[in-house]
């Protein structure tokens, strides 16, 4: 299998905007086996802005643009050497891929794209894939790492894309304010309702939430893929999800009517 999985800045750091070590180093282990038992896995990985602002100190999520780009700057580096020397500890090789929407829209980079990233794959490496936050300008921002995800498993044609957050899946309602709010296991379609009730992210340094998720879902359904959604605090949840065990919410690819 060829699985997209993207972990959010709630996953990798503590709410301090620091690096959750534990969370991390059982990420890269699970990540590793699974490409030991021969799947193929492209991390798409957030923190970069969240890490940056720990290092640098800062207190919040910085808001004006030359100070996010900074912070980015300063925390992609801080997780590339985190996941490098992890990712060695087992043996496998990591590749960082920093993209702008114009990479994924232009047929021509997008061919590019495509070609490395299966020359990545020949070579059994594991590409690490953000946005390129310390350049991207408006005009070419994604914003938020849910679509990136998506859009790069259309890219690779993957068979599977996971979203890791820290909430279980799509729920009827918002669970952190209705107790009543049930998980819901399938979807085959996303209703208006669903996008409806939808919020943003509750995180401190995230930038994703319920509403990005949809979309990234409905991107990888359309293009043939399932997704999956689900809570990312025990990174052992990928054995299940790859097994296609009953686990967060699955979003079932389009099939082609006959
Ligand atoms: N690319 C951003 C970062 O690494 C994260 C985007 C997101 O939270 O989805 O900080």
């Amino acid at each position: 299998m060829r699985i997209v999985v993207k972990v959010g800045t709630s996953t990798l750091a503590h709410a301090t905007g620091n690096t959750n070590i534990r969370r991390v180093e059982t990420l890269c282990r699970v990540l590793s086996d699974i490409k030991n038992a021969g799947h193929e896995v492209l991390l798409v990985s957030s923190g970069a802005t969240g890490m940056g602002s720990g290092k640098l100190g800062l207190l919040k999520k910085p808001e004006d643009i030359a100070t996010k780009q900074a912070a980015a700057a300063v925390g992609q580096c801080e997780l590339m050497y985190t996941y490098d020397k992890l990712f060695q500890q087992y043996n496998h090789c990591v590749a960082q891929v920093l993209l702008t929407r114009s990479d994924i829209e232009d047929p021509a980079r997008r061919e590019h794209l495509r070609n490395t990233f299966s020359r990545l794959l020949d070579f059994h490496v594991l590409p690490v894939i953000n946005e390129n936050d310390s350049v991207a300008t408006e005009e070419f921002f994604i914003g938020e790492n849910d679509s990136l995800a998506a859009l790069v498993s259309t890219i690779v044609d993957a068979d599977l894309v996971v979203l890791l957050s820290d909430i279980d899946g799509l729920f009827t309602a918002n669970p952190h304010q209705n107790p009543d709010a049930e998980l819901i296991e399938e979807v085959r379609e996303i209703t208006p309702e669903m996008r409806l009730k939808a919020g943003g992210s509750d995180s401190g340094f995230g930038s994703g939430g319920m509403s990005t998720k949809l979309n990234a879902a409905q991107t990888a359904m359309d293009a043939g893929i399932d997704m999956v959604i689900a809570n990312g605090s025990h990174p052992e949840i990928l054995y299940d999800i790859i097994e296609g065990k009953k686990v967060g919410t699955r979003f079932l690819a389009r099939k082609e009517s006959a």
